[in-house]
């Protein structure tokens, strides 16, 4: 589903450059939850940037479905964007004055289906995450973990191939980080690509392989300790 090589990333900050990913080759399989694990600055977010064809990269190789993602204008990448990926991020990133229902159903505004459409799909995602009930609530009304089932809601309406997760337990306490893993779990389940960015250990031992990411290098790659 995914593969990248030799991919190089700098940051230009001035007459400075910064160069944040290293060579990086990784090749992620349809259907595999996987997670990138790394410390604060080593990364992460700029590949899952990269992935999810928010930024560009500056050389390599990036395959997402067998399809070169090469210098793609913003229409082309917005439109692989709706037809294979979900995004899910630490802060929710939910719309402050939409309910559940209408965040959860935005997606499908810009794709053009119609409000009546779009809202039934959106109440069987809300009850699909368990928040039917609470459809008509605003964000400022939602708990943190149900904020983010409304967000991998929102993130699952459109039939994504992949889901990229960056850092969604980051804003969690332990007992409600484990119940969106155990959500994301069941979205893998059903054979969507998960690829969670986290920096805690607990979370990605969670996930069936862990990609190590140092200062932009792979370090290592292998399933995770409690499955081997
Ligand atoms: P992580 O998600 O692992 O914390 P990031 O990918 O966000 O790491 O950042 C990696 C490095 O790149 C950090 O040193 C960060 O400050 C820098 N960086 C990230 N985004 C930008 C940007 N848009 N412009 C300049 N530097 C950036
Ligand atoms: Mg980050």
């Amino acid at each position: 589903m995914i593969h990248l090589e030799d991919i190089n990333k700098s940051y230009r900050i001035g007459a400075n450059s910064l160069h944040v990913l290293k060579n990086v080759n990784l090749h992620i399989a349809a259907g595999e939850l996987v997670s990138i694990m790394g410390s604060s600055g080593s990364g992460k977010s700029t590949l899952l940037n990269i992935l999810g064809l928010l930024d560009n990269y500056d050389t390599g190789v990036y395959e997402l479905d067998g399809q070169l993602i090469r210098n793609l204008s913003e229409t082309k990448a917005a439109k692989l964007r709706n037809q294979f990926l979900g995004f899910v991020f630490q802060s929710f990133n939910l719309i402050a004055f939409k309910n559940a229902m209408e965040n959860v159903a935005l997606p499908l505004y810009y794709q053009r289906v119609s409000r009546k459409k779009r809202n039934q799909l959106a109440m069987e995602m809300l009850e699909r995450v368990g928040l039917r009930d609470w459809a008509d609530h605003l964000p400022s009304e939602l708990s943190g973990g149900q904020k983010q089932r409304v967000a991998i809601a929102r993130a699952l309406i459109a039939k994504p191939k992949v889901i990229l997760a960056d850092e969604p337990t980051g804003a969690l306490d332990t007992d409600t980080s484990y119940e969106v893993m155990d959500l994301l779990k069941s979205v893998n389940a059903e054979g969507i690509t998960v690829i969670i960015v986290t920096h805690e250990n607990d979370i990605a031992d969670m996930t069936d392989r862990v990609i190590r990411l140092k200062d932009g290098v792979i370090v290592e790659s292998e399933k995770s300790a409690s499955l081997s």
